[in-house]
């Protein structure tokens, strides 16, 4: 139901304004939409009130109170750039069986599990995603980028380097599976390099991590460092670019890390939470407890996340960036991180919204293209249905989202 409405969206749409603006001396002019907005918010903490934005091809060219006709009238919602969102499993799903992993499902059947994942994630609201760990994720990144199926803009770090202590390889092989990962179309290099935040034990030694990261600079690659405890620092003395989780971390750890500009990316509760509402489907599935009874562990962790984003929120000039970990069951749901996080961590929801667009396009080294509301900009505009800096949840009720100037979702 639901994309069959997008698709008439996305084909009518364009038509429509090609005859209404045809122009034999201009073939080729990129359609101009105005939208009307009562409130944005600009994506760097600015708020606009009772203006237009003007979209020209896949950009926003202009911000005029006086354009017009209006397009799009969004008055009386509230209107900001499409959400970033730094760490996601897009490719992560469940098998035919219902269970964690693709048992069961024919390639086709993956593939289109795959693109379900990305439509759900660009309707929520989530115009760019970073997903990290699976080189699946290469052909869906591909697959968006030439307009075959919907979904936000992907970027990803095709096969991760998973420590394993000295089994990972010498430091010269390291660099080399670095070397192989930018070959086969990466755009970041992900690291997993410490296990979990109960068994935080670093997997790699300084030496390995440095090789990584090192490597990965010299190929123009971030790193994303899955780290706990210990190897937040090694991490950061590493050079590597951004660490993931990052729960065990000390004060001190977290001030070096603001001191030399490492951004951190933190979870408040949704991959936990998703844990917990999907246990059947992930109970004796490889990583994951043989026992119902072993989920009661995780509900302890979810306060753990919630003290160590309170604690990193201390730390003068640390960057928070805004990451899900959106995997098989909360894909579509990434905007629940948005409520713990001002919920259950007392941030301030400004603040929440600013890390998902300025802050995340910096880190992601894009923002000249996406995470602002602003001339010249990428034209990835989203709408909520009521105003999340009075009351959260209003990020579960996006209306309207454009990407690239090409609208996906305009109603509930
Ligand atoms: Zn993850």
């Amino acid at each position: 139901m639901r994309s069959a409405l997008l698709t008439i969206l996305v084909l009518v749409i364009p038509g429509v304004r090609q005859m209404t603006r045809y122009s034999p001396s201009r073939p080729s002019a990129p359609k101009r939409i105005v939208i009307a907005a009562g409130t944005i918010y600009d994506g760097k903490g600015v708020v606009l009130h009772n203006t237009r934005i003007v979209v020209e091809g896949s950009k926003i060219v202009a911000i005029d109170s006086n354009a017009g006709p209006v397009d799009y009238d969004l008055r009386g919602l509230t209107a900001m750039p499409g959400w970033i969102d730094a760490h996601v499993h897009i490719t992560w799903i469940f098998g035919k069986d219902g269970k964690n992993g693709a048992a069961g499902w024919t390639p086709e059947e993956v593939a289109q599990q795959y693109a379900n994942n990305a439509r759900i994630t660009l309707l929520a609201g989530f115009t760019t995603v970073q997903s990290v760990g699976s080189p699946g994720d290469l052909p869906l990144r591909d697959r968006i980028a030439r307009g075959e199926i919907i979904g936000p803009r992907i970027l990803t770090s095709a096969q991760p380097l998973t420590g394993q202590g000295e089994q990972t390889g010498t430091p010269d092989q390291i660099r080399e599976f670095v070397r192989a990962q930018k070959q086969a179309g990466a755009d970041l290099i992900k690291i997993f390099a410490a296990g979990g935040p109960t068994r935080n034990a670093p997997t790699l030694s300084q030496a390995q991590l440095d090789a990584a990261c090192d490597e990965a600079r010299r190929a123009g690659l971030r790193t994303l460092v899955h780290a706990y405890g210990p190897a937040v620092k090694m991490a950061t003395i590493a050079g590597c670019t951004q660490i993931e989780h990052g729960v065990g971390a000390s004060a001190d750890d977290l001030k070096l890390m603001a001191s030399k500009g490492v951004y951190l990316d933190p979870q408040a509760g949704l991959v936990w939470e998703n844990y917990l509402l999907n246990k059947e489907k992930f109970v004796g599935t490889p990583y994951y407890p043989a026992t119902l009874e072993g989920f009661a562990s995780m509900e302890q962790l979810i306060p753990l996340y919630h003290q160590f984003l309170k604690q990193a929120l201390q730390v003068p000039g640390l960057k928070i960036l805004f990451g899900t970990d959106a995997l098989a069951g909360s894909h579509g749901r990434n905007a629940e991180e948005f409520i713990d996080r001002v919920r259950d961590c007392g941030v301030d929801p400004m603040v929440a919204l600013v890390a998902a667009n300025a802050l995340n396009a910096r880190a992601l080294k894009l923002a000249d293209q996406i995470g602002s509301i602003a001339p010249g900009l990428q034209a990835d505009i989203i709408a909520l249905d009521g105003d999340p800096l009075k009351d959260i949840t209003a990020v579960r009720r996006v209306l309207f989202v454009m990407k690239g100037g090409v609208v996906y979702k305009n109603g509930p």
